[in-house]
């Protein structure tokens, strides 16, 4: 299937494309993404296909969700190529502003969701969730889904954002689309195309461990000890980790020992110059 694929940059464009949508009461659809686009991110398109009759695609690299000496400049972009991909899909529009679209000069206000946002990525990266919040709060004001969807392998940004459209009484469903993988376990990532060749290989290791240790958590191994044994196999093929943690899959609130409510195994690790984030269910 190929069919004519709208792209729009200017917020004017959109509104005036939104209104003749919502004039033909049609459902509206966001997914959210920074482009470079895989098959986790044509993965929720078709998510969002089967809630609504119309799928906004936007593709916008965030500034405010990278920090000095973060990869904002390598950020890999192709918008040619993302649009092949979503023509083949059948999205309806996408949305791809330009920096100052999104933040105008004396751009000011910033979005900040606590609690939740604070622990995992929040520690090491402590700009990103404000980044986040801020940037899906504009789209969702410039789109004005009915539905946006998101996916689980950001586990903890899907919740930060569950939080947000709460707090904020956005008139908006957030669905979650589970995690798409290549066929070794690596979790697909538009970040993934900066792992060398060896550091590919061993990627798949990170899948590798949350597996294993799921398996140990669910004998009844505390997390401490059934964690210290897949990080060493980790740190010896040359992971520096950040965090591996077992949290309540609803709140984040760490738990030490899996007790039969549903949580969520989390990791996060340097291989290379490479971030990789991955998580897994946990549930007896
Ligand atoms: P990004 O372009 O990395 O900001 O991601 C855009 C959306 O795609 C986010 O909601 C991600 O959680 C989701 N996503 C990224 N990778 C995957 C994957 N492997 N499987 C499912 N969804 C994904």
């Amino acid at each position: 299937m190929s069919t004519d694929l709208n792209t729009i940059s200017k917020l004017a464009d959109l509104q005036s494309q939104r209104s003749k949508w919502r004039h033909n009461n049609q459902i509206i659809a966001l997914v959210p993404t920074m482009g470079a686009l895989h098959e986790g991110h044509l993965s929720l398109v078709k998510l969002a296909r089967t809630a609504a009759s119309k799928v906004i695609v936007s593709v916008f690299v965030n500034p405010k969700q990278f920090t000095q000496g973060e990869d904002l400049d390598q950020y890999p972009r192709d918008l040619a190529a993302d649009l092949d991909k979503l023509k083949t899909i059948g999205a309806d529009l996408v949305y791809a502003p330009d920096v100052e679209q999104i933040y105008p000069k004396g751009f000011s206000t910033h979005i900040s969701v606590t609690g939740i946002s604070e622990g995992l990525c929040g520690v090491s990266r402590p700009h990103f969730f404000d980044g986040v919040a801020t940037v899906v709060t504009k789209l969702l004001l410039h789109c004005a889904p009915d539905i946006a969807v998101f996916g689980e392998k950001d586990y903890q940004q899907l919740l930060v954002i569950r939080r947000l459209v709460a707090d904020l009484d956005l008139p908006v469903d957030v669905l979650g689309g589970p995690i798409v993988r290549e066929s070794d376990g690596l979790a697909l990532s538009s970040r993934n195309v900066y792992l060398s060749k060896t550091d590919r290989q061993s990627a798949p290791l990170l899948w590798k461990a949350l597996i294993e240790t799921r398996a140990q958590l669910l004998q009844g191994v505390p997390m401490q000890q059934a964690a210290s044994q897949t990080s060493e196999q980790l740190i010896k093929a040359g992971f520096i980790l950040d965090y591996f943690e077992l949290c309540d899959a609803r709140t984040l609130a760490p738990i030490h020992q899996y007790e039969g409510k549903p949580a969520r195994l989390l990791i996060a690790s340097m291989l290379g110059r490479t971030r990789l984030i991955d998580n897994i269910s946990v549930i007896g």
